[in-house]
């Protein structure tokens, strides 16, 4: 469905980002992987999503704490891919802590990664869209783009912020061929909801599938996990031709989580 397509997916060394990957490049979709983590594990990951799929697989490590890194990566995945046709704004960090002991940094960290650089990145590829006529650009967002939660701020706030970005890029790019949606998952076991469940496992002294379930029972009425390939799916449904007429939309996955 999507041959001879470039995305662009951020943060997609792990977990959610690493599921969209999957899913465009089943659908014969070249792919430029960002993300942290051992450059051999990165490498052998990437030879074999390209081998599996028989699609165009690179990978750039842009820190998008730094707008000029973004910049390079977009600017060096058209050169190398001929375009950006589908960008995923997915990268993203998480810190938990009350109001008052939040420490400055890590408000600077969460909003630089999950909300800013979401900016630049649309703001340096879509022209490139627009040339084309053409272009999917899909923000995930999360459940607490919706709803709040306690010791969260700045995740809370980056979240509610990436959905209002998502609006204006969707009025800003209406009837160009050009859609902009968010996506809204609630719990999925990836590193970075593993590090929450351990957490709470310590603080609790419980076992980590305990933490896990309580995390579930406490959140999510299906009390299962939503799977990264799941995710992958609803990105693919969104680049699709069916689609085409839905912009600007935030679209839950989350087991009934916001339905509460
Ligand atoms: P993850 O920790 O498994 O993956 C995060 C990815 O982002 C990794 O590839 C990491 O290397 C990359 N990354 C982090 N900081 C970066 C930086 N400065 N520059 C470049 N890459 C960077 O986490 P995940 O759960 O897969 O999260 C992916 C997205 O999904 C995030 O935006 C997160 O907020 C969102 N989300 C996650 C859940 C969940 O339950 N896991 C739910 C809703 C939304």
């Amino acid at each position: 469905m999507l041959k001879d397509k470039n995305a662009l997916v951020t943060g997609s060394t792990s977990g959610i980002g690493w599921g969209i990957a999957h899913a465009l490049a089943e659908q014969g979709c070249n792919i430029m992987l960002n993300g942290f983590g051992d450059r051999g594990e990165i490498e052998r990951n990437r030879a074999a999503l390209e081998e599996q799929y028989n699609v165009r697989v690179m990978h750039h490590g842009a820190n998008l704490l730094h707008p000029n890194e973004i910049y390079e990566m977009v600017e060096w995945t058209c050169a190398q891919l001929g375009a950006i046709d589908i960008l995923v704004n997915n990268a993203g960090i998480q810190y938990t802590a009350p109001i008052e002991e939040f420490p400055r940094d890590k408000w600077d960290a969460i909003i630089a990664t999950n909300l800013s650089a979401a900016f630049y990145a649309t703001q340096y590829t879509l022209p490139f869209m627009r040339r084309k006529g053409w272009g999917r650009i899909i923000n995930t967002a999360s459940v607490l783009g919706l709803v709040g939660s306690v010791h969260k701020a700045a995740y809370v706030a980056a979240k509610h912020g990436i959905i209002g970005l998502t609006k204006v890029v969707a009025l800003e790019t209406a009837g160009s061929g050009i859609t902009c949606n968010a996506i809204c998952p609630g719990w999925v076991r990836t590193p970075l909801v593993e590090a929450q469940i351990q957490a709470r496992a310590a603080q609790r002294d419980i076992d980590i599938e305990t933490a896990a379930s309580e995390l579930l029972t406490e959140k999510q009425p299906s009390k299962e996990f939503v799977t990264p390939e799941q995710v992958g799916q609803l990105v693919v449904f969104l680049c699709s031709d069916a689609a085409v007429q839905i912009t600007g939309a935030s679209i839950t996955m989350d087991g009934g989580a916001t339905a509460q």
